[in-house]
């Protein structure tokens, strides 16, 4: 049976948040506490949202086991960017994150504590004192499960403030008026299957990342991109697509992650011949060098031959001369994840690993203060009522490569910023606008293309043939011709996407039709990173690309990074399919230009 327009029902907020993982929360928490009137939706239950999964911690220079400053953590975060990184939005991240982290302190999170009270902090990959001269501890951590610690504190603190949730509802698309303005989403509930639009004088997407277009991943399955989707599809480009972080370990064969906490505590990476052979490729960081530079590392142990196992194929990461003590104290996710990932009991013996993909440093384009911005003669301008923040958007502070904890970070800061910004601007009394005629029309076509298409396509085998193309296409090394190819396939698939069938229609929690849905988020994610990623012609951050590879005494591109050529952000548009580029700024706010310089370790 086809969805009708009159069979909608609607409802009206200040405030429509879609998402409810770290981002979400916090600019939702902003928002309710002001007494806004603030509606939160999430595919699953708020403290299942993918920021639970989150290890190792969240930086702050709060100095806590020698001294750390915001000026050493800007440096580090502009240096592991490879200067793709807008260097205003990242000096205020690291400005803000000692203020962030103590409020999350104040609301009960339960880090883990030094003799004297204070935050416990563990070394992580590039962090850094003295710019760049020797290790810093700057991640704050609850155990190895500091995201588990940050969503239930925030979720409980968003209890309290009385932020309203829709607990398994799919926003499917923005609506946008005649001028631009985003005024609402329309949304299915999964329970009932019935489809709403919800009006709002604000949206903002806190919707996760895509992680799910690759084969191998260690994000959950709900990341599939939604905001990405609906954002490509509302006119709105994707920016830096191609930059996908591999997180380096990885439990080979399983995908699932062992943070980088575990480094950050003393674990080292062996090859076959038992060689610790980072301290070859970086002689100060050793394995604590940035995850893109690790991660290549790896492959080129593997490629040359000193994997280990039968098929020389994973490396070893060696935990057990920690002591059984401080794993279990430090580490206790990461040994019940060797035991039942990997079947090895990791205060005894290795745990093979390969690197993985993690995160998406690419997304909607915004700035500082959370506002969805658009390209106009290479300046940004904000599309009215519409935000976004958290992995779904690209401020830009992760550049071409994120350090290990600023993740979190960047979701509390830019979503603590966006609800600070949504507040000063809310007109209380102020009627929400009204919805334009077409409001549903085309959620409407794509959910009754489904509803009528019973003969297509099975939604999951398109989407694993996806990731496979993703895998093989846009891997940790990359060549122009590999690219190119998989330029093509995407593209083939696309016309697939849009066969998809469903064999069952009907409405109560039917996830067959929620899956096809994703599908298309997936493919705007897909097509945006293999095209952005073909047509950048350098080395920068994770995008490796063996045909521009140069060394480091290249005298225009050093390590191939042309910055000539190619010191700017992409942006991906999906109605045509095309791309266009915007300048990086270089200039922060307060602090001195980090001038580039080739990035060794
Ligand atoms: C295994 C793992 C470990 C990590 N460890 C760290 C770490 O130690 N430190 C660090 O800084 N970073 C870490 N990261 C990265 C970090 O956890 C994530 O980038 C971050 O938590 C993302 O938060 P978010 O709020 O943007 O999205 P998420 O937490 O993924 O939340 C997304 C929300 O959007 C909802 N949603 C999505 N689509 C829709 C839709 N269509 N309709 C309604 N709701 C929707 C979901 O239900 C969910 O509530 C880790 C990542 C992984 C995968």
């Amino acid at each position: 049976m086809s969805y009708t327009k009159d069979q909608i029902s609607n409802r009206k907020f200040d405030v429509v948040i879609v998402g409810a993982g770290g981002s979400g929360m916090r600019a939702s928490l902003q928002l309710a506490r002001a007494g806004l009137n603030v509606a939160v939706l999430s595919k699953v239950f708020p403290t299942r949202s993918h920021t639970v999964a989150a290890q190792g911690g969240v930086s702050a220079s709060l100095g806590n086991m020698s001294e750390d400053n915001w000026e050493y953590h800007f440096y580090d975060t502009v240096k592991g960017s490879d200067w793709l990184g807008d260097q205003d939005a990242i000096e205020f991240m690291c400005r803000e994150a000692p203020k962030v982290v103590y409020d999350l302190e104040h609301m009960g999170m339960p880090f883990d504590r030094n003799p004297d009270g204070t935050i416990y902090q563990r070394p992580f990959g590039g962090h850094t004192a003295n710019f760049g001269e020797k290790p810093v501890q700057r991640a704050c951590a609850a155990a190895d499960r500091t995201g588990h610690a940050m969503l239930h504190t925030l979720y409980q603190a968003n209890v309290a403030a009385r932020t309203t949730f829709f607990v398994e509802w799919m926003a499917l698309d923005l609506i946008r008026n005649e001028a631009g303005d985003c005024v609402g989403v329309t949304a299915l509930e999964m329970e009932t299957g019935e489809l709403y639009t919800l009006q709002a004088k604000t949206v903002l997407l806190a919707t996760g990342g895509a992680g799910r277009i690759y084969q191998s991943s260690t994000n959950a399955f709900i990341n599939t991109g939604d905001g990405l989707g609906m954002a490509a599809r509302a006119g709105i480009a994707l920016q830096d697509m191609e930059f996908w972080q591999f997180h380096p370990t990885g439990v080979a064969g399983a995908g699932v992650l062992l943070t980088e906490g575990c480094r950050g505590e003393g674990a080292i990476l062996l090859n076959s011949n038992g060689e610790r052979f980072m301290e070859r490729y970086a002689p100060t960081l050793k394995d604590l060098a940035p995850r893109d530079f690790v991660s290549r590392c790896m492959g080129q142990e593997i490629l040359e031959g000193r994997g280990c196992g039968p098929n020389k194929d994973y490396i070893h990461m060696k935990l057990d001369h920690l002591g059984a003590d401080t794993i279990h104290k430090r580490l206790p996710s990461v040994y019940e994840i060797g035991v039942n990932f990997a079947n090895v009991d990791v205060t005894r013996e290795p745990i093979p690993v390969v690197p993985t993909i993690h995160y998406q440093m690419g997304g909607i384009p915004t700035n500082i203060n959370g506002q969805v911005v658009h390209t106009v003669n290479g300046e940004d301008r904000p599309v009215n009522g519409l935000y976004a923040v958290g992995e779904c958007s690209c401020v830009s502070v992760h550049g071409a490569n994120r350090l290990g904890t600023n993740s979190l970070l960047d979701l509390l800061v830019f979503g603590k910023a966006a609800g600070d910004h949504i507040i000063a601007n809310n007109k209380p009394g102020t009627a929400v606008q009204d919805l334009p005629a077409n409001a549903t029309d085309l959620t409407l076509a794509r959910l009754n293309r489904l509803e009528n298409a019973q003969s297509g396509e099975y939604a999951q085998d398109v989407a694993n043939d996806m990731r496979a193309i993703m895998q093989a296409h846009a891997g940790v090394f990359r060549s122009q011709e590999v690219m190119n190819e998989g330029v093509k396939k995407i593209a083939e698939l696309r016309a697939r996407v849009a066969n998809i069938g469903l064999q069952d229609n009907s409405k109560v929690f039917n996830t067959a039709r929620i899956e096809a849905l994703e599908v298309e988020n997936l493919m705007e994610a897909a097509q945006a990173t293999i095209e952005s990623a073909a047509a950048r012609q350098e080395c920068r951050g994770a995008h490796l690309v063996r045909d521009y590879e140069h060394d480091v005494t290249h005298p225009t591109c050093p390590l191939g990074r042309n910055d000539a050529e190619w010191m700017k952000h992409t942006l991906w548009h999906s109605a045509n399919n095309s791309l266009t580029y915007k300048p990086v700024r270089m200039k922060p706010l307060t602090a001195e230009t980090v001038p580039p310089k080739p990035r060794t370790f």
